[in-house]
């Protein structure tokens, strides 16, 4: 955004309603997707489901209510849990006998089933996904981020052993960040979470961490090794070839409907949306322009365009409606379709269309001959373009340099003097979790994760100085 005072969060409503993406309800915290909104959801599910299934996994379905017994029997997962739990408590008109719980995730319901479905080594590994709604009742609320019920899949996996369950729990997220990458064009940070920002009842925690145009982060995907922690709360053994019998360990992953408000938030501008193509639910739109209907053979021509492209598999519209062009270009800007193709008289004359990148400046000229093929490459350029983009703004905001709470602190002022973001900063951390939560007493700056592959390494933790156990990422976040 050009003007640093604007309020990000204004404009972030402001555009999705605009663009037409969901509603609120009557439901505090609970939105509706609308068909634009959920056709990015669609895309964002097709490519994750195809990679799931590439590396051998199914999809099955489990049930939205959780016994409240459930819950009880792994405490980290019941303490993590239970503030955010909406109950069903009455059926029927009956009282029932044990409270259930919207699901705020299933480790529960399939570490019961589990225990059950596997029995010997022979039976291993699981490896099951499923897509679903959760419920996770929100204080404060934000559509697609931060929201009461929202759309996610959630894989639950189950090994032989620790090393068959870790190379799962990394596979699945080097998938994440592959996708958001590829599909959504958002650079992602992956490693590892700090203990005070696990998965309730996880051994260990992933992350792949984006950085939005305000500077805040927005965790976009985590996978969870979870160790024996949930085979021994649900009793999940099966018989080794040793004849022993033996604890699972086993995994979870997931990403959600927030990637939906991250793209927003990472490519939009002044605008509206600005979507990359491989997600677009229109990649390319044909509007007629000048005194077009004197002159059919302008909107044979567009319907010629349309044709191929259609066949070719790209999502094109043609906008014939009543509305003057400058209107439609905004509507169709405003809606972040990646590419604009005009057709008027003139055009035609000069046997050419003009073309309009939606994160460009300028429109070009294109041969009407060349222009199904210069579409074709433009949607990838532009894909590639919006990636690049994104990738030097998460460079230029992440700061290595920071090596104090007071130089933090003075960072910080500065930003806020100069109006301009205070980005993600890279820091050393003891590994007591008392630094890491006067951090963010002091400055709302929380862990993001201990990055695979920091640019720097640090020695001392920025809080208290003694040596750096952990070089970590430090940033404010959604
Ligand atoms: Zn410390």
């Amino acid at each position: 955004m050009s003007n640093k005072k604007m309020d990000f969060s204004k404009w972030y409503i402001e555009t999705i309603q605009k663009a037409d993406l969901m509603d609120y309800t009557p439901v505090r915290g609970c939105i509706a997707f609308k068909p634009d909104g959920y056709e990015l959801w669609e895309h964002i599910q097709e490519e994750m489901d195809r990679r799931f299934k590439e590396t051998g996994h199914r999809n099955a379905y489990f049930p939205m209510l959780i016994p409240e017994s459930f819950f009880q029997k792994e405490k980290d997962h019941i303490e993590g849990f239970s503030p955010e739990l909406p109950w069903v408590t009455e059926a029927a008109g009956e009282k029932l006998e044990e409270r259930l719980a919207l699901r705020p995730t299933s480790e529960t319901m399939i570490g019961h089933l589990y225990s059950d479905w596997i029995k010997s080594y022979r039976d291993l590994p699981v490896l099951i996904n499923q897509w679903a709604n959760v419920f996770r009742w929100e204080k404060k609320t934000l559509p697609f981020i931060r929201t009461s019920e929202f759309l996610w899949q959630e894989g639950h996996t189950a090994h032989v052993d620790e090393e068959d369950a870790r190379k799962e729990t990394m596979q699945m997220l080097t998938i994440y960040k592959e996708v958001v990458e590829g599909l959504l064009a958002i650079p992602v940070y992956d490693g590892q979470k700090t203990p005070s920002e696990r998965f309730a009842g996880a051994v260990d925690t992933y992350s792949i961490e984006a950085m939005m145009k305000d500077g805040k982060a927005v965790q976009a995907g985590t996978s969870h090794y979870l160790g024996t922690k949930f085979a021994e709360a649900f009793d999940i053994k099966f018989l080794t070839k040793e004849n022993k019998h033996e604890y699972v360990h086993t995994t979870s992953w997931g990403t959600s409907t927030r990637l939906i408000g991250s793209v927003i938030m990472v490519h939009g501008d002044e605008q509206g949306l600005v979507l990359p193509p491989r997600i677009a639910p229109t990649q390319v739109v044909l509007i007629p322009v000048g005194p077009w209907k004197k002159n059919p053979a302008i909107i044979e021509k567009l319907d010629e365009i349309f044709a191929i492209l259609k066949g070719k598999g790209i999502r094109v519209r043609l906008d014939d409606s009543d509305q003057s062009p400058g209107f439609k270009f905004n509507e169709w800007e405003l809606k972040g379709v990646p590419v604009r193709i005009e057709l008027g008289p003139r055009d035609l004359e000069k046997n050419q269309v003009m073309m309009k990148a939606r994160d460009e400046g300028d429109k070009i000229s294109v041969p009407l001959d060349d222009v199904v093929p210069i579409i074709e490459k433009e949607l990838e350029t532009m894909q590639t373009r919006l990636y690049d983009k994104a990738k030097a703004f998460l460079a230029e905001n992440s700061h290595t340099h920071i090596d104090t709470i007071e130089q933090l602190k003075q960072h910080l002022a500065e930003a806020e003097e100069k109006e301009i973001i205070p980005g993600w900063v890279l820091a050393g951390w003891c590994g007591d979790d008392a630094c890491e939560a006067a951090i963010k007493e002091e400055t709302k700056f929380t862990t993001r994760n201990i990055p695979f592959n920091p640019p720097v390494k640090k020695h001392t933790c920025i809080y208290c100085d003694k040596e750096a156990e952990h070089t970590v990422w430090f940033a404010r976040a959604y």
